[in-house]
């Protein structure tokens, strides 16, 4: 295996699957495509769904000292004034006089200790100035300043701006989060490495409001809950890097802020981050908004804005890195000793598109398919799962494979009882993995399956 760190050919091979069997593809193909924005085919957006159901899970659901939001995309001008955004949400941006190509400062390849142009070499840029990368837009009508509102750059002003609503309809005391799932949109300069950068993409976020002075040890205790889920959808800590990130690199309001990186082919790059912003947020809104944010202490009395750890992912890098761990190639023999290359996704059960393949042996055996039909049939609510009696059940095995399907379930002739009565509805369940099979009882399938996607 090549080093990660420079692994372009497997990036090729993984974006080469995702379009040929329908998880990822190009936004707006048809017409050249959309720079920077990419839509989820019929297995991607299953994939995605997995990913945000179990952060929703253990986040929301099984806490609890956490609640919901569901904000909206549109954002007030003002909202984005006091979070600091307008004024500082940019990049450092170059012109190349050259070749006209518009370019992030600093990210530029140099030579000699001169900054080149990396499309055409060129030496000859502008001064760096800042870009604003918030997309806006016009509410109504009318084409003045104050119709402008924003697509949001990030899910979590709207759990700032609602933070009194939250806190007065649902009844928590602190330490206690709000968290979100949504779409957020920035005007990258150059979206890059696939879904890793795109200009449209989705955030997992929350923020947990607590004391002052919980403010650091509940930093170290949202780092760990936040590797525990990667763990649990199959990214090991093994493969996850954390970087501490330096004082001097930190958001000057921030009292300490981790960085969860992921080993990606193109090299080790943030999959989230976990940061300690203090009532910074709070603050600014309250102060812009003249509309009180603060807390009530029944037990001391006293008033006093919350603190807020943030731990703020990225749905799309999330499911990126998860394919890149995923994917594998290896050799195998059949029965006949002929070798040949099996590409499989080794998701984790729990986040994988489909959860069983159903296979009747043979498509023109009425007996069967009804057989197969009915299995479907009891599965279906439970999980996603698949049915295909298309081609050899080799194939069929190996179609689902490479889009990671954990188990196969082959409804045959022994399903019928034909030649053992004690095997009557039963069928072979093929593991994934291991590519080994066991018999076992239609009945036994919906607990046996459901506790392994869990
Ligand atoms: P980067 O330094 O890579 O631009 P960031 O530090 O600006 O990221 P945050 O503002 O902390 O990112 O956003 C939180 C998370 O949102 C990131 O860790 C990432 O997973 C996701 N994210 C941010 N920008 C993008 C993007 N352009 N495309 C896809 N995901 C993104």
């Amino acid at each position: 295996m090549p080093d990660a760190a420079i692994d372009t050919q497997r990036m090729e091979k993984i974006v080469s699957l995702c379009k040929r069997r329908g998880f990822i593809f190009q936004g707006n193909e048809i017409y050249g495509g959309l720079n920077g924005v990419w839509d989820y085919g019929p297995l991607g957006v299953e994939l995605k769904r997995n990913v945000k159901d179990y952060w929703w899970r253990v986040i929301v659901r099984e806490r609890d000292d956490v609640v919901g939001l569901d904000g909206a995309i549109l954002t007030h001008r003002a909202a984005l004034k006091a979070s600091g955004h307008e004024d500082t949400f940019s990049d450092p941006m170059v012109d190349c006089r050259t070749c006209k190509a518009r370019l992030r400062a600093d990210q530029l390849p140099e030579k000699n200790g001169v900054n080149q142009c990396p499309n055409c070499g060129g030496r000859d840029l502008t001064e760096a100035r800042p870009f604003n990368l918030m997309f806006s837009t016009q509410l109504g009508a009318s084409a003045d300043p104050d119709s402008i509102a924003y697509l949001r750059p990030e899910t979590a002003q709207s759990i700032f701006v609602q933070f009194k609503n939250v806190l007065d309809t649902a009844r928590k005391k602190l330490p206690f989060g709000i968290a979100q799932i949504g779409k957020a949109f920035r005007n990258e300069i150059n979206p890059r490495n696939y879904i890793f950068r795109s200009r449209e993409f989705e955030q997992m976020e929350l923020e947990y409001f607590c004391r002052p002075e919980q403010g650091l040890e509940l930093l170290d205790y949202w780092l760990e809950e936040r590797l525990k889920f990667y763990e649990n959808i199959g990214i090991g800590r093994d493969k996850l890097h954390v970087l501490t990130v330096p004082d001097a690199d930190r958001a000057f309001y921030s009292k300490g802020t981790y960085d969860i990186e992921y080993a990606f082919p193109f090299g080790m790059q943030e999959l989230e981050g976990v940061a300690y912003r203090t009532d910074y947020d709070l603050k600014q809104h309250q102060t812009a908004s003249g509309k009180p944010l603060d807390y009530f202490d029944e037990e001391t009395k006293a008033r006093f804005i919350p603190h807020v750890i943030e731990p703020s992912a990225g749905v799309d890098r999330t499911v990126l890195a998860l394919l890149c761990e995923a994917y594998d190639e290896e050799t195998v023999t059949d029965d006949k000793g002929k070798t040949e290359v099996r590409t499989v996704l080794r998701f984790h059960p729990r986040i994988a598109p489909i959860k069983a393949g159903i296979f009747p042996l043979l498509k023109n055996q009425p007996e069967l398919v009804t057989k197969a039909r009915e299995v479907q049939a009891l599965l279906r609510p439970l999980m996603n799962v698949f049915y295909d009696e298309t081609g050899a059940i080799g194939r069929r095995y190996r179609r689902q494979d490479e889009v990671g399907t954990p188990f196969g379930i082959t409804i045959d002739f022994e399903t019928l009882g034909e030649r053992d009565p004690a095997l009557r509805d039963t069928v072979t369940l093929r593991h994934r993995d291991s590519m080994e099979q066991e018999r076992i009882a239609i009945a036994d399938l919906p607990e046996r399956l459901s506790r392994q996607i869990r």
